[in-house]
């Protein structure tokens, strides 16, 4: 077997004549391990085509896809949160919140903007999962309250996407405040008869469950998204029992009447404005 042996020992290639595979060239899909090219994956929304799990995107790339050519304007962009408690865990809060920053080209846990869906005017509160677990502080509050605002002053309908982990703890109380000042400012846009829909992506957990998102005239989620109020390991050690299968998933808590439907994110721009469009005056 001559002729399979290697003549020369180890292997000679240059660093510089590699050839190497660039990253971000290809998607797998973590449940059922189908591999796509990113271009596909992106054509799916983001949407495995075999198994049908919805990977989770951040904010921008929810407004490419809802805003008509993905043309939109964004508000508040510029807002920053303050450090109220001077809070500290293993770094200070600011030091945090500027690496956040620099890691990720986000100001906050939230983007919100306005612009055309499907030829409709459309406001959208995005929440983004990369800035600190898509935590609502301070400044997520204020900015979908100012979301908020815009929708009713220009009779314009809400769009609110979640993705969070609940209130953060490094703002404490004012964290928590912020339930109630975006609960008021969805009862004034429910009193001007302005349209407000809640859509739950995984997860959507703890004060944001607690108020806004669930707050919806219309509560609709991604297929398996986890949706809860406390995780489920705390759940089970207070009431001390199992819990059944399926639990704080969008079906499970659908069949429990808390959701309207499920929507596939393929079909996500498309049944929402047919759903405004019933809803119009
Ligand atoms: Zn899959």
């Amino acid at each position: 077997m001559a002729w399979f042996k290697r003549q020369e020992k180890g292997i000679i290639t240059p660093t510089e004549q590699k050839k190497e595979t660039p990253d971000g060239l290809w998607y797998k899909c973590p449940e059922c391990k189908t591999v796509v090219t990113m271009a596909e994956h992106r054509r799916l929304s983001y949407v495995c085509g075999n198994c049908g799990h919805h990977d989770r995107i951040d904010a921008g790339t929810y407004f490419e896809l809802l805003f008509d050519d993905g043309q939109f304007e964004e508000l508040d962009a510029a807002m920053t949160s303050a450090d109220p408690l001077v809070f500290t865990d293993t770094k200070a809060y600011p030091q945090r919140v500027q690496s956040t920053e620099k890691n990720t080209g986000l100001k906050d846990a939230v983007r919100t903007a306005h612009g055309q869906s499907a030829g409709q005017p459309l406001v959208v509160a995005a929440m983004d999962f990369r800035f600190i677990g898509g935590s609502m502080g301070s400044v997520v509050g204020e900015k979908i309250a100012r979301a908020i605002d815009y929708a009713r002053q220009n009779r314009v309908p809400f769009l609110m996407i979640s993705r969070s982990g609940g209130a953060r703890m490094m703002e404490a109380g004012y964290s928590l405040m912020q339930m109630a000042k975006t609960s008021a400012k969805l009862a004034l846009l429910a009193e001007a008869g302005i349209p407000y829909v809640s859509l739950l992506t995984d997860p959507t957990t703890g004060g944001v469950t607690a108020s806004f998102a669930m707050l919806g005239d219309f509560n609709i989620a991604e297929p398996g998204a986890l949706i809860g109020f406390a995780g489920p390991r705390v759940i089970k050690e207070t009431i001390g029992k199992d819990l059944p299968k399926g639990f704080q998933s969008a079906e499970f808590v659908l069949e429990h009447g808390f959701l309207d439907f499920i929507v596939d994110r393929r079909e996500l721009k498309q049944r929402l404005a047919n759903l405004l469009g019933m809803v119009k005056k």
